[in-house]
């Protein structure tokens, strides 16, 4: 539980691609924790690592640290996450993406911070996961 009882500050834990790190399953559970998109690779998922955003020739290039910065954003692969992600887990990339390019890091931070937390009991809620893992509280119905 570490990781799920306070909100972050860290624009570490924002991906390339626009998801929040801190949100995703894999960083949040007790055993084989992912470090973070942008941490090294050590203890990632085959997942994480096959990833075509992450390993994309572009981002790889180190002109630029997220896909709203590229000139083919959004790209088809950033489209398709974004599609999976507003349908199957209630948040868009892209939309966040947009936030940091309009309004910057810290306010989406800020707006992060505010929309994933738990109002029963004000951990971080999971992304992945429906119920809050600290309370059990359901925000996905
Ligand atoms: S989808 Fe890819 S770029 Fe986005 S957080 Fe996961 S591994 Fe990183
Ligand atoms: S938007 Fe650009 S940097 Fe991001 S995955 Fe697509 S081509 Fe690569
Ligand atoms: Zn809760």
């Amino acid at each position: 539980m570490k990781n799920i009882l306070t909100p972050s500050t860290s624009p570490f834990l924002l991906a390339p691609c626009g998801l929040s790190c801190r949100l995703c399953h894999a960083y949040v559970r007790e055993k084989t924790v992912c470090p973070g998109c942008r941490a090294p690779d050590a203890g990632k998922a085959a997942s994480c690592l096959a990833c075509k955003i992450k390993n994309c020739e572009k981002l790889a290039q180190g002109r630029f640290t997220f896909c709203f910065e590229c000139d083919s954003f959004p790209c088809a692969r950033v489209k398709h996450l974004d599609k999976r992600y507003r349908t199957r887990y209630a948040t868009s990339p892209i939309a966040n993406l947009l936030h940091i390019k309009e309004k910057g890091l810290q306010s989406f931070i800020e707006l992060d911070n505010r929309r994933w937390t738990c109002p029963e009991c004000e951990a971080m809620l999971c992304m992945h996961k429906p119920q809050c893992l600290a309370c059990g509280y359901v925000w996905q119905k």
